[in-house]
C-alpha cells in the first residue's frame, strides 16, 4: 500500500477506542479483554517493535500513527510498557502544538464548531488533531464525542485526524490515554490539538489540566442554569463563544456576549495576565471563526511573552505526576483483597451509625498497609 492510499483509507476510518473496565494503568489483573481485542487488530502480523512505532509516528503515515495511539490506549500490561518506551523516545519532539480544550453542553454546537474551525485551520495550512474526553464512554462505548460522522468534512481532510474518546475505564484512565495520544500527535507534527468534552462535571477540570487554552461554547437565549453552566466552569475558560449567532439568533447572541463580557470582569481569570473574553460566532455559516483563531493566537503570544504559558505547562506536568500516583494508589487500595473483604462490613457499620467514618477509614488503611508490608 503506498502512503497516499493509506492516508486516504485511514482518513475514512476512525479507529475505535480500546474497551476494558480499567483506568488505564497496569494494575493487578490488567490482562483483560482489551489485549485480546488488540491482538485481533494485528492477528495477521507479529507485534510491532518500539522502533517501528517510532518510525511510523515520524513518517506521518496515518495508519501507523493510529497504530501508535491504539498501543497507548491498550489496557494490557505488555502494551503499557512498550507505550512508555515509545513515549520516552518521542518526548523531546513534543510540546510544539497549541492545545485547545472545548466544552459546552450537548447541542451547544461543539462538533459543528470543530468541523468549521478545524477546516479553517487546515485551510490555513495547519495540521489538526481532534480528540475527546467523554466521561460517559464507559457506558456508551465512547461514541458521543469526537464521532467522525458529526464532522464529515474534517474526517476526510488529509490534514486532520479525529480520534474518538478512548472507551472504558475511569475518567483518570481516559485522561491518561488522551494526554499521551496528544504527545504522539505533537511529535508527528500536528500544529493544533483540540480536546472536546461535554459540559458536565469533572471532565472539564480534567481537560483544562491538559490544554493551553480553554473555550466554553454557549448558545444564546437559554439561561445559564438551562445550559448546565456553573460559575466554576466559566472560571475555567479563556474565552466564551456564543455560538449560533445567525438568523434570528444574531441579536440575542450579541447581547449575550455583552452581558458575559461584563460579568467576566468580576470573575477570576483562568489564565494569569489574560482577561477572559466573550465572542460570537456561527459554526454553521463560519462567521466569527477567524476571530476565534485570532484570539487564540493573541492568547498564545501574550502568555508566551509573560511566561504564563510555559509556567502552566510545567505545572501541568507536575500535577500530572501527582494525578497518576493518586490514581494508581487508589486502584491498588480498592483492588487489595483485604480491603475488599473488609469494605462492605465497614460500610454497613458506618451507615448504621455504629462506627465513625474516621475509624472505618483508619481500619481499612491499616489493613491495606499490613497487606502491602507482607508482600
Ligand atoms: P454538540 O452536541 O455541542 O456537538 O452540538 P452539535 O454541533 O451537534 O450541534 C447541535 C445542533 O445545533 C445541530 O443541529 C447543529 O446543526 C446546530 N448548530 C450548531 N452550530 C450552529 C450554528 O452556528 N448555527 C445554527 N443555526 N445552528 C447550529
Amino acid at each position: 500500500m503506498d502512503s497516499h492510499e493509506s492516508t486516504f483509507q485511514s482518513a475514512l476510518h476512525v479507529m475505535p477506542g480500546v474497551k476494558g473496565g480499567h483506568d488505564g494503568l497496569p494494575g493487578q489483573g490488567s490482562q483483560d479483554a482489551a489485549s485480546a481485542e488488540n491482538h485481533q487488530h494485528d492477528h495477521h502480523r507479529r507485534e510491532m517493535t518500539t522502533q517501528e512505532y517510532l518510525e511510523g509516528i515520524e513518517s506521518g503515515d496515518r495508519t501507523r500513527l493510529a497504530k501508535a495511539i491504539t498501543l497507548i490506549e491498550s489496557n494490557s500490561a505488555s502494551h503499557f510498557e512498550k507505550a512508555q518506551e515509545v513515549l520516552k523516545h518521542i518526548l523531546p519532539h513534543t510540546g510544539g502544538s497549541i492545545r485547545i480544550g472545548i466544552t459546552g453542553v450537548p447541542g451547544a454546537g461543539k462538533s459543528t464548531f470543530i468541523e468549521s474551525f478545524g477546516t479553517y485551520l487546515t485551510g490555513a495550512g495547519k495540521k489538526v488533531a481532534v480528540m475527546a474526553v467523554d466521561p460517559s464512554s464507559s457506558v456508551t462505548g465512547g461514541s458521543i464525542l469526537g464521532d467522525k460522522t458529526r464532522m464529515e468534512k474534517l474526517a476526510t481532510d488529509p490534514n486532520a485526524f479525529i480520534r474518538p474518546s478512548p472507551s472504558g475505564g475511569t475518567l483518570g484512565g481516559v485522561a491518561r490515554k488522551t494526554r499521551e495520544a496528544l504527545l504522539v500527535f505533537e511529535s508527528a507534527g500536528y500544529d493544533v490539538v483540540l480536546v472536546e468534552t461535554v459540559g458536565v462535571g469533572q471532565s472539564e477540570t480534567t481537560v483544562r489540566s491538559m490544554v493551553d487554552f480553554f473555550l466554553l461554547v454557549l448558545v444564546p437565549g437559554a439561561g445559564d442554569e438551562l445550559q448546565g453552566i456553573k460559575k466554576g466552569v466559566v472560571e475555567l475558560a479563556d474565552a466564551i463563544l456564543i455560538n449560533k449567532a445567525d438568523g434570528a439568533n444574531l441579536i440575542p447572541a450579541q447581547s449575550a456576549r455583552v452581558e458575559y463580557e461584563r460579568a467576566l470582569h468580576y470573575l477570576q481569570p483562568a489564565t494569569e495576565g489574560w482577561q477572559t473574553i466573550a465572542l460570537t460566532a456561527s459554526a454553521m455559516t463560519g462567521d466569527g471563526i477567524p476571530e476565534v483563531w485570532q484570539t487564540i493566537q493573541n492568547f498564545v503570544q501574550s502568555t508566551q511573552l509573560s511566561g504564563a504559558f510555559q509556567k502552566r505547562r510545567r505545572a501541568q506536568e507536575r500535577d500530572w505526576v501527582r494525578a497518576l500516583i493518586e490514581g494508581q494508589l487508589k486502584e491498588e487500595f480498592y483492588e487489595n483483597p483485604k480491603v475488599q473483604a473488609l469494605l462492605p462490613k465497614l460500610d454497613d457499620a458506618v451507615m448504621s451509625g455504629e462506627m465513625p467514618a474516621t475509624a472505618a477509614a483508619q481500619q481499612l488503611l491499616e489493613a491495606f498497609r499490613s497487606a502491602q508490608a507482607a508482600k
